[in-house]
Order: C-alpha cells, then structure tokens, then sequence
C-alpha cells in the first residue's frame, strides 16, 4: 500500500493506474463505518481498479469553537484500516500541502447548505466543498464513495459534482451503525460512559417518529423522544425531501428524518430514510 504524504508523491502514484481509481474521503480516526466504505470502494474498484483512502483533518470546516486540534489521529491504526479493508494508496497531506498560505479562492453550494447543518456550523460546507473539489483534482478519481451518515454532504457533493461538471460517479453508502443503534463515528469516543448509554436513544427517537402519519406529528415525536435524553440539547430535528433538503410537505413523497443533538458537549447527527405512506 502506497503512503502519499505530497500531492506531487500522489500524482506519481495515480498516473500509471489503469481501470478504476475509487477515493473514499476521510478525516481519519478511521472505525468500521469507513472500513466498510472502503471495503465497498473496493468491490467498485473491480480487479484492474485501485482504491485511494485520503486522511486530512480538514482546517477550513471546523468553525473557530469546534474540536479541530482535539480531533483524534490515530495515524498507525487508521493505516491498518486502509490496508486490511483493500485500500490501495493512502494520501495523507498536511494542511500546508493543501493550502498555500494565501489561497483564496472556494467552493460554495448555495442552497442546500443554507439549511440543517449548515445554519448550526457556518462556513462549515464551503470548508467541505472546497477541499473536496481539491481532493477530485490532485486524486482525479472515475468514483468516489461517501456516506449517508453525513446526508446532507452528500446531497451538497452530488450537486457540486453536477453544477461543475466534476467526471466523477458519486456513491452513497447506508449508514453503519454500533449494535445499539447510534450511528458509528469518530466523535463517540469523546462520549463519557454515561453519556455514551444515552446516546442511542438518538436512532430510536427518530425510528418512532418515523412512523407517524404526517411530518409535523414525526418531528414533534422524535421532539418529545429527544426531550428524555439525559445530557441531550437539541440542535435541530427535521423532515426533509430527501433531494432538495427542501421542508418535507407531505408522507406521500419519500422524505428523510435528519437530525443533530449535542449529548454534552459532542455534537452527533443521524439521519433515517422516511419512506413514502398511502
Ligand atoms: P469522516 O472522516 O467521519 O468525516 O467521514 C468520512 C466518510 O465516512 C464520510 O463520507 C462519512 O459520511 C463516512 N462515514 C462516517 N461515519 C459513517 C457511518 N457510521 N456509516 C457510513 N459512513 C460513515
């Protein structure tokens, strides 16, 4: 497995790959959510295909108050990762590979971003797209994967890719979550023991309101679930189309329940289909 710290290192590798190049994106701190991401780039990679994992703890989405610097880097393990679920080449910049001192240009989706997360972290997807859009320029991948744990990401990733023409198959991957219920990510691990056993309540909220005849009566279930979750503030509980991110009208479209709840002081976000109802 190829360890690419420089863009000019990882352009050295990419060039004389044929077939297939799938790039699963990360900021490290890797758990089996991203392995079975990379395990699934892979099957897409085929044979003659390679799978690039990139590891980069991204400056330009942390908003100034939010956990940048804490934000774990468990380099030897997250290597392990990558190479027991099949990843190829590992591209791993630091952020003065990626930013010059004066960049100044970005990358802004202006719609689907304005809402959900976007109102509760500022900045935060324009930090998203433009590293993004970066990483589809020095990787040059024919598919990159992304999951739907993040799903407003990857409704703002597939717009970007098509209102600017990037050649790249975008794939969405469901959710992995621990046997509990509460969707697998990096930001657990900040989770104290007590806080930990409240946090699935998270999934089975939202799994209640889900089945509720129209948006309003989901959002104030999952509202009132939300309410008995010891350490839980609510950061916002929305049902949306699940394209347009716009206000889900009615349970006759298929919708999507999205969700962020800080438990403590760690911000976790989940997200369930709404599938249509007769
Ligand atoms: P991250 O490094 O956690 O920001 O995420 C890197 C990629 O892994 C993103 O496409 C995330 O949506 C995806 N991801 C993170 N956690 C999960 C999960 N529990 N299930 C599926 N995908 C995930």
């Amino acid at each position: 497995m190829k360890v690419a710290k420089s863009v000019a290192a990882f352009r050295n590798w990419r060039k004389i790959r044929t077939g297939r190049v799938v790039l699963v994106p990360t900021m490290g701190a890797l758990h089996h959510g991203h392995a079975a991401l990379i395990r699934s780039a892979r099957k897409l990679a085929g044979r003659g295909g390679s799978v690039a994992v990139s590891i980069f703890v991204n400056p330009t989405q942390f908003g100034p108050n939010e956990d940048f610097s804490a934000y774990p880097r468990p380099w030897y393990r997250d290597a392990d990762v990558c190479r027991t679920s099949g990843a190829d080449a590992i591209f791993v910049p630091s952020a003065g590979e990626i930013y010059s001192p004066e960049h100044s240009v970005v990358v802004e989706e202006s719609t689907l971003s304005a809402t959900l997360c976007g109102q509760s972290r500022p900045g935060h997807f324009r930090g998203v797209c433009t590293v993004v859009a970066k990483l589809f320029n020095i990787v040059q991948p024919t598919h990159a994967v992304f999951g739907e744990k993040d799903w407003q990401q990857l409704a703002i990733i597939r717009r970007m890719v098509r209102d600017l023409d990037f050649p790249v198959g975008i794939v969405g991957h469901p959710t992995v979550r621990e046997p509990d219920g509460l969707a697998a990510s990096s930001r657990n691990g900040y989770l104290s023991a007590a806080e930990r056993a409240a946090a699935p309540m998270i999934y089975a909220g939202m799994r209640a309101g889900a089945e509720k005849k129209s948006s309003a009566a989901v959002v104030a279930t999952v509202g009132r679930a939300f309410a008995g979750i010891p350490f839980a503030r609510v950061d916002y509980v929305e049902a949306v189309d699940a394209d347009s991110l716009a206000p889900l009208k009615s349970r006759r479209m298929p919708g999507r329940l999205l969700a962020a709840v800080f438990i403590g002081g760690t911000r976790l976000i989940d997200n369930i289909p709404l599938p249509p109802r007769t």
